[in-house]
């Protein structure tokens, strides 16, 4: 069975139990992915709401709610209609209705300056890289070092372009991922894939967190692409996390993706706030969870799951 090419990447496909649901319906699940949106900041714009306009009349002041009715009225049928029609358009390339995770132009859990890193120019990408070299700069003539000694010398410079890579997953379009790896199989049977690797930044200390996380869904007639898995876990890593938001993501986008009877997410993680600093818990453990569809419903479903990842220890 193809996987990643994570070495330690293991994927098995098991013979569900007559428990699980059986695809019963019309799970609309088109093949092809949307092309992507353009974002379009004007659309945004467009969609702000405008003030009541008023008027004065023999010295009072009267707020003119016809004709503001009237210019939102006259305004929603035109301007709201291709936003609803685009978001229809995205959901329905990953079937379903709009979802609260990928939003219409494909992005997912964007940043606030999610769109401006994405739409900069050369020059702008330049200024940013300079802002981030001082800024790391100040930070070690704050702990005490010099910075113009020849090791610090580079080190603003390779810091910001580390820091610019370990984020760049907020930039990432869940169609991009997706990209036409879905399969109208009809296989309704457990599918995992476990032990993928996590690199991911703790957004309360900036410093790591790694781990393993192991993704098992029961399809409903669609299956997807086994490395497109770690892939969407991997763009929500790649972000300013906490581990609960990370596990939770994962679930949430692959149950919009895919539309499967059920997800469950599993990862264990060494926290290296925990470990290096605070408590120094050099060998704790975190794990999170969360189970949606099946085998959130199902105790059944949902232990096989977790003794299939060995996590269900008892
Ligand atoms: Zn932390």
């Amino acid at each position: 069975m193809a996987a990643s090419g994570n070495g330690d990447l293991e994927a098995l496909q098991l013979g569900a139990p007559s428990t699980y649901d059986r695809a019963s319906d019309d799970s609309s699940s088109s093949d092809e992915s949307t092309s992507r949106k353009k974002r379009s900041a004007d659309s945004k714009k467009m969609a702000a709401k405008r003030g009541a306009s008023e008027i004065t009349t023999n010295g009072t002041t009267v707020a003119v709610t016809q004709r503001r009715n009237s210019v939102s009225q006259a305004a929603r049928d035109p301007r709201d209609e291709p936003s609803i029609k685009r978001r229809a358009v995205g959901s329905s390339a990953l079937a379903g209705p709009p979802s609260p995770i990928i939003e219409a132009d494909g992005l997912s859990r964007a940043s606030k300056g999610t769109r401006a890193r994405l739409e900069e120019t050369p020059e702008e990408a330049e200024a940013r890289l300079d802002k981030m070299r001082g800024a790391v700069r100040t930070l070690l003539e704050c702990v005490g070092e010099d910075p113009d000694r020849e090791g610090l010398l580079d080190t603003p410079s390779r810091y910001a372009k580390a820091l610019l890579f370990l984020t760049k997953g907020y930039q990432v379009n869940v169609d991009d991922i997706v990209n036409k790896a879905l399969f109208h199989e009809g296989h309704n049977e457990m599918v995992v894939v476990k032990d993928i690797e996590i690199h991911s930044l703790c957004e309360h200390h900036l410093v790591p967190f790694n781990g393993k996380m192991h993704i098992g869904y029961i399809p409903r007639d669609t299956v997807i692409g086994l490395s497109k898995l770690p892939r969407i876990a991997e763009m929500f890593a790649r972000r300013l996390q906490i581990q609960e938001r990370l596990t939770k993501d994962v679930a949430h986008a692959i149950m919009e993706i895919l539309k499967p009877q059920g997800v469950a997410v599993v990862m264990e993680s060494s926290h290296l706030c925990m470990v290096m600093r605070g408590v120094q818990q050099t060998s704790s453990t975190t794990i999170t969870s969360c189970v949606l569809g099946c085998f959130e419903r199902k105790s059944k479903t949902r232990n096989e799951f977790l003794s299939l990842v060995g996590v269900n220890r008892h």
